[in-house]
């Protein structure tokens, strides 16, 4: 079939087609989509429910003046794939794909929560940290030189070059929000403090490096967005979604993204609830060093895995630059095109501002942290900027 756009009737009809609904079975249908890139369809009948995402040719934040290759649905739905291989808990189940359609047909989780909202709302998820740090260390190390056969690595990295996704992270994460072009979104009263920003050489070229670490170093199979707007949650149950820009990069990346999320969160609160995300944040350190280090000893591939000196530079050589991504995550969020909720949904203009200036000192810090870093840096530099 030619690609065309779904509207809710046409979701139905595709929906019967491919059998998951008889054709007299009464099934209602409502696009759910809150991201700015794709649809998202929510199909219930007598007794099942699926969901079906399609991608659109152009993203729909900015309208078809930004045009978007259709290919990252199949990209998604192949990284659902391979990080079911690895931990099927943690993800939705992929039931069908077509790739000229750019529809992806998976399971449907709507009885958990996006962990943004939650959080926002209050919700404290304990086994968050457990499962993403589980997530982060087995679909980072499987398919890395350390756990995968080298030549299928580099197969599969050429199955992910991912060109217009990862030009929207290289342009959005690491290139506008630090420097005046027309994209950025920030408040006039952030204005005096995001001049200073960028004109703070040392911060920019911290930048520059740890952009051209996103743009040349292909370590493993990244998730490539997640945030806590990818990650859905409940007291038991964990799921990440919407790997559309998983590409090869730096394994500190998806850690980076997800702990700025946190910190995000930890900024829009008061002072004496902030403990719940630092918990998280070292929890989940912890946890993917725990089950890495154990796939290293049990599975490691590649000849030098033997050597336990080397895991360790390798541990330490991630948690830089998970701390490096995410001081640019915090500070894009903040001032860059797409924002949080988080901050963004702070009622109180004034506290809205304040909440933002912290952001950016916190993001700035972040960057020029003296390294090697320790875990504890996040909460520390969060304390520290704290006015
Ligand atoms: P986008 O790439 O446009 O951000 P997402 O995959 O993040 O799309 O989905 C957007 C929204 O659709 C999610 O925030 C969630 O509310 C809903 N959604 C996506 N996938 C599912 C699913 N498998 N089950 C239930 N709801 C879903
Ligand atoms: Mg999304
Ligand atoms: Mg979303
Ligand atoms: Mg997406």
């Amino acid at each position: 079939m030619t690609y065309q756009p779904l509207n809710e009737v046409k979701a139905v009809l595709l929906a019967r087609k491919l059998g998951y609904f008889t054709d007299t079975e009464t099934i209602t249908c409502r696009e759910i989509g809150d991201g700015n890139l794709n649809l998202v369809f929510h199909i219930t009948g007598t007794d099942k429910s699926i969901i079906i995402k399609q991608a659109l040719p152009y993203a729909k934040v900015v309208g078809e003046s930004w045009p978007l290759s259709l290919k990252r649905a199949t990209i998604e739905s192949q990284a659902l794939q391979i990080q079911a291989k690895y931990v099927p808990h943690l993800v939705p189940q992929v039931y069908y794909h077509d790739e000229q359609l750019a529809v992806t047909v998976m399971e449907d989780l709507s009885h958990l929560t996006i962990a943004r909202t939650g959080f926002i709302e209050g919700e404290t998820y304990p086994l968050l940290s457990e499962h993403i740090g589980e997530f982060l260390a087995k679909t980072l190390f499987y398919t890395s030189d350390f756990g995968m056969d080298t030549q299928r690595k580099r197969v599969l990295d050429g199955n992910f070059i991912n060109p217009d996704l990862c030009k929207i992270t290289e342009d959005l994460v690491f290139t506008d929000p630090f420097a005046d072009i027309n994209t950025n979104a920030f408040e006039v009263a952030l204005r005096p403090q995001v001049e200073e920003l960028w004109g703070n050489e040392e911060l920019r070229l911290q930048v520059a490096q740890t952009k051209y670490k996103f743009l040349t170093c292909k370590e493993a199979l990244l998730h490539g967005d997640l945030h806590t707007g990818s990650i859905f949650a409940s007291k038991t149950e964990t799921k990440v979604i919407d790997p559309e820009f998983a590409t090869y990069g730096p394994m500190g990346f998806d850690m980076g993204q997800f702990f700025a999320n946190l910190l995000l969160n930890a900024i829009s609160r008061p002072y004496h609830e902030r403990t719940i995300l630092f918990e998280h944040i070292e929890k989940t350190w912890f946890v993917f060093v725990r089950i890495f280090t154990d796939l290293w000893k049990k599975e490691g591939k590649e000849a030098y895995t033997t050597s336990e000196k080397w895991l360790e530079n390798i541990l330490q050589s991630i948690l830089n630059d998970t701390v490096l991504f995410a001081g640019c995550e915090v500070i894009r969020r903040t001032i860059g095109l797409a924002h949080v909720a988080d901050l963004d949904g702070i009622e109180d203009e004034v506290s809205k501002i304040r909440a933002k200036q912290h952001a950016l000192r916190c993001g700035s810090a972040l960057l020029l942290s003296k390294f090697p870093v320790h875990i504890s840096v996040f909460k520390n530099v969060l304390i520290q900027t704290t006015d």
